[in-house]
């Protein structure tokens, strides 16, 4: 039997069973609305994914399934989801193009209508994990599903050449001003101090970017050199290829704000 969640009002959330270090407990996928409902991120599309979303979405009719990004681990089940419950897509025509699926493209500010416009999901283009990344901010009450952007614990990947650590900045600040009253982010637990979680990703993002621009003043020359001294030994096995992609990010972050780099090996 699938655990359902009600995180807020109208909202249903259930998790896919892809536990790991980049997904925490598993993905999460929600179902918006009572009757014409939106589907947002169906997840893998496993073995068990067609169970899964029949449950969630219940006596609901899913009009659309929309995207945040198209990771395979929030839209692998993308087109089999649209295809169960006869929905359109909607994601960014990026994602739509990587996916080579066709929907509705989305661009910053758009509305997807929820139980016959009662209440909606609007887009927001939010770059940096990923170039293709949207949030949804339900306008009515300021709940904000944030994907990949925003987890519900930890950090999120910002890594090159996918992510942008100016992007992933910009996006941040966007969030903080539309005051959100809750998170739900793609992976992890509800966050109900949301300005309090922004606020932290974007410290934490400017540390590293500080702790990079410090390796490099102690004569840090190479990539690795550079995440030893951020890193130490703090990295888990396996997950090196990531540390290394942040490190890149950030540099390409000091390059646009105009910082001289040296040769570095690694690059
Ligand atoms: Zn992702």
């Amino acid at each position: 039997m699938t655990e359902i969640d009600t995180p807020a009002p109208g909202v249903r959330s259930v998790r896919a069973d892809n536990p790991g270090p980049m997904t925490l407990d598993g993905t999460r996928t929600y179902l918006v609305g009572s009757r014409e409902a939106v589907l947002l991120d169906p997840g893998p599309g496993d073995d068990g994914a067609g169970e899964r979303w029949r449950e969630l979405a219940g006596d609901a009719a899913v009009e659309t399934v929309a995207l945040t990004h198209a990771h395979p681990d929030h839209a692998g089940g993308a087109l089999r989801a649209a295809e169960l419950f006869g929905a359109r897509l909607a994601a960014t025509g990026e994602t739509l193009r990587s996916l080579s699926a066709t929907g509705r493209s989305l661009h910053d500010g758009m509305e997807l209508p929820v139980d016959g416009g009662e209440t909606s999901l609007r887009a927001v283009e939010t770059p940096g994990h990923s170039a293709d990344h949207l949030c949804y901010l339900r306008p009515s009450d300021g709940v904000l599903f944030t994907g990949d952007l925003v987890l519900g614990e930890g950090s999120s990947l910002v890594g090159h050449p996918e992510g942008s650590v100016s992007d992933a900045l910009s996006s941040l600040e966007r969030l903080l001003a539309l005051e959100p009253s809750l998170l739900l982010p793609g992976h992890g637990p509800d966050v109900t101090r949301a300005a309090q979680r922004l606020t932290e990703y974007r410290d934490h993002r400017r540390d590293r970017t500080r702790q990079v621009r410090g390796a490099l003043e102690a004569g840090a020359r190479s990539v690795e050199g550079i995440r030893e001294r951020v890193y130490g030994d703090e990295v888990p096995p396996g997950l090196g290829w990531a540390a290394d992609a942040t490190v890149r990010a950030h540099l390409v972050h000091l390059e646009e704000l105009g910082e001289e780099l040296p040769e570095l090996r690694g690059r």
